[in-house]
């Protein structure tokens, strides 16, 4: 046994310090993805529960690397957080959500999401830049979505407020990404300036398999309605979890069962040829 628990021991640091060369190996790519071109958005389509048309899109990230391969951005954000390089990152990002938001208005009045990390909300010039961006792509505030975790609220819940209470004077709708998934999630509720509660995929998944989360999810919906607040069920993969959600009052869904991310011209031919089921 004792023998066992060494390989064990040995495995496990093996793992750990390839695990610790990889994200050096990223951190240093990462530095050039920028010049060179190598980031893109991708968007997935946001559906009403009503009536199943789409009402907005949310941008997510991709980072191809030369030899074609793509790093998650579950990978790469929290090392770009580390850097600090999540700040030009992230600008990029805002730029191009927004100057796509505008020619995706030439196909209908959809919202464009766009997710934010913590350290640039809390970064002093954050609604200057972004009132800038706007300023450069004229997209409009009031279609610009801001997705933001819990953890931003928790950090510094007095300078959340006061952000959030500054977005929504400019126009800007604010999510709560990944709901349910940190802490002390209820209590500032009712408190903060939000629009929109997005229901983690983690609850979605075993709606129909676990009372549990079944429970979970159909608790937070009824809340948040309660609260005047829109809610998203995220990962929606099945007819199923279509069916549970809807039955249990969610206004929006998003997931692979209605459409995977794609990029934005594979968008526009989606949204043209797209008959709600
Ligand atoms: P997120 O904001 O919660 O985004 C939803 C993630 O779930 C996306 O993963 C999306 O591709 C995936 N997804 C959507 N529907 C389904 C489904 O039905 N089934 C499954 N299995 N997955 C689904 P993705 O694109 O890999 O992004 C991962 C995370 O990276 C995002 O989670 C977000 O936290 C972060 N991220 C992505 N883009 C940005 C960005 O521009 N800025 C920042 N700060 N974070 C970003
Ligand atoms: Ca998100
Ligand atoms: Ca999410
Ligand atoms: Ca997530």
């Amino acid at each position: 046994a004792k023998r066992q628990g060494r390989n064990h021991y040995q495995f496990y640091t093996a793992d750990i310090s390839e695990r610790f060369h990889v994200s050096v190996t990223i951190r240093n790519e990462l530095q050039h993805v920028l010049e060179q071109n190598a980031l893109q958005l991708f968007y997935q389509p946001i559906f009403s529960a009503k009536d199943h048309t789409i009402v907005g899109v949310e941008a997510l990230l991709r980072w191809q690397r030369e030899d074609g391969s793509y790093v998650s951005p579950a990978e790469f954000i929290p090392l770009a957080e580390d850097s600090g390089q999540i700040i030009p990152i992230g600008s990029w990002v805002l730029q191009q959500a927004c100057s796509d938001g505008v020619r995706l208005q030439e196909y209908g009045d959809f919202q464009v999401a766009v997710n934010l990390s913590s350290i640039q909300v809390h970064r002093a010039n954050f609604i200057e830049s972004l009132k800038h961006t706007l300023n450069l792509t004229g997209f409009k505030s009031s279609k610009l979505n801001l997705e933001l975790t819990e953890s931003i609220l928790m950090e510094d819940s007095h300078q959340a407020i006061r952000i959030l209470d500054a977005l929504r004077v400019q126009g800007f709708s604010v999510s709560i990404d990944d709901f349910g998934t940190g802490f002390s999630s209820l209590s500032y509720l009712k408190s903060l300036p939000i629009d929109t509660l997005k229901i983690d995929r983690s609850f979605i998944q075993d709606v129909i398999s676990g009372k549990h989360d079944a429970a979970i999810a159909r608790g937070i919906i009824a809340m948040a309605s309660q609260l005047d607040l829109n809610v998203v069920a995220e990962g929606v993969e099945t007819a199923e979890q279509v069916a549970f959600v809807e039955e249990a009052g969610c206004h929006y869904m998003q997931g692979f069962y209605f459409a995977r991310p794609m990029p934005f011209s594979e968008l526009i031919c989606f949204i043209q040829n797209y008959k709600a089921k």
